[in-house]
């Protein structure tokens, strides 16, 4: 078995486990016995990649970046998540899950967003499906992101300002605890990335596999082998990353590049870096790297992406990171922007600003010339036009 993956009870190592309220004990505990049995089927298999393929537009592309790779002297492929049915890759793990719900009898959804995109992603599934749908988004973000929560209620979605806290994400996500508290019978919460009590990390991983899993095709197409020299991803909860990486795990042929968001520098209060300034705490539900204070208030995390501000780190990630199997790099702010804008310029792809980070990472690395990168772009930069031009790029 595999030391990067799940083990039987929940952990990762030392991270991840289950740590919830009592009152959601059976649930996260019927959850954990009926996530299994449900997504290896082979019926949900069915109905989940014809999704895919037919509603959300899958395969994705993996395009060869001429013009990047000879500036950085390497062959880059981008996986374009970012071409996807909502335009990111968080619609592969809202397919997933509101398949899941739909067969555990669920007549009702309740998440968490932070600047929107999960909220939205979410919202369509249960448009798609039929389902009432909660979505709980902190006051601020209300305000920040206001197209997304007029496309939420299009879509027919009941969105719930929180005004507890930061109110940002971190408190949107105890809302929707707490509202999955108050109707444990009926309702089904739907995580938007690889955090949560067990077996939500796993689970949302599971659904993002997809993405590593044609990665191994694609470049086996390519370029006549199925691995990359290296796998290139941001990271804020870590779903578009884990799936990135989720085939590749064991591969020790495979480096493992991680950008996580240094907002304005890791050695100032206006970071998300939370593997690199997080310590191990609880965090909904989860043992993760959190960055707290000595007394474990949770602190608010600081990026000018508004998909990368979470405080800590799914567990899968933490045990990859402290293990030394991936090696995460801080990107702040400014060096993001500037690859958003070089990857616009050199290609002719507004990236979101989550996925500019990963594009950062480029400089901060040295290739070989045979060196084969997959970089994957989490979403696309429509949402992030007003913040882009607000840090006009040099040229
Ligand atoms: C939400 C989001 C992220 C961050 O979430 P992960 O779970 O770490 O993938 C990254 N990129 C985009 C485009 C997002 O919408």
């Amino acid at each position: 078995m595999s030391k990067f993956q799940v083990d039987n009870n929940g952990f990762y190592g030392e991270f991840g486990g289950a740590y919830v309220p009592e009152i959601l004990y059976k649930c996260v505990h019927d959850l954990q016995d009926a996530y299994l049995p449900i997504v290896e089927s082979d019926e949900f298999k069915a109905e989940y990649h014809a999704l895919l393929r037919d509603y959300v537009g899958r395969p994705s592309p993996l395009y060869h970046a001429s013009r990047m790779s000879r500036k950085y002297g390497c062959r880059i492929y981008l996986k374009r998540e970012d071409l996807n049915h909502t335009g990111a890759h968080k619609i592969n793990n809202t397919i997933g899950q509101i398949l899941l719900a739909r067969r555990m009898g669920k007549s009702r959804i309740t998440c968490e967003t932070g600047a929107g995109q999960h909220g939205v992603a979410t919202a369509t599934v249960c448009a798609l499906m039929g389902m009432k749908c909660e979505v709980f988004m902190g006051a601020t973000d209300v305000e920040r992101q206001h197209t997304n929560v007029e496309r939420m209620r299009m879509l027919g979605a009941e969105v719930h300002a929180v005004h507890t806290g930061n109110m940002t994400l971190s408190d949107a996500c105890s809302a929707a605890i707490r509202d999955w508290c108050c109707h444990p019978q009926d309702t089904y919460y739907l995580v938007g990335s690889t955090m949560g009590p067990h077996p939500y990390p796993d689970l949302v991983a599971r659904m993002q596999s997809v993405i590593s899993e044609e990665i191994k095709w694609q470049l086996q197409e390519k370029e006549g082998r199925d691995y990359p020299d290296y796998l290139i991803a941001c990271i804020g909860g870590g779903s578009n990353a884990a799936g990135t990486i989720y085939h590749y795990v064991d591969d020790e042929r495979v480096g493992i590049v991680l950008a996580e968001a240094g907002g304005e520098g890791v050695d100032t209060s206006h970071t998300a870096a939370t593997m690199h300034r997080g310590t191990t705490g609880v965090l909904h539900g989860s043992k993760m790297l959190v960055m707290q204070t000595e007394d474990g208030q949770i602190e608010e995390a600081f990026s000018v992406s508004a998909g990368l501000d979470y405080p800590g780190v799914g567990p899968m990630h933490c045990n990859m990171f402290v293990e030394g199997r991936s090696r995460v790099l801080a990107v702040n702010d400014d060096e993001a922007l500037a690859a958003g804008y070089e990857l616009t310029r050199m290609e002719g792809i507004i990236p979101a600003i989550e996925s500019a980070h990963a594009v950062a990472a480029l400089a901060k690395l040295s290739f070989k010339p045979d060196d084969v990168v997959v970089l994957t772009v989490s979403g696309r930069g429509d949402k992030d036009i007003e913040t882009y031009l607000r840090f006009p790029g040099k040229e």
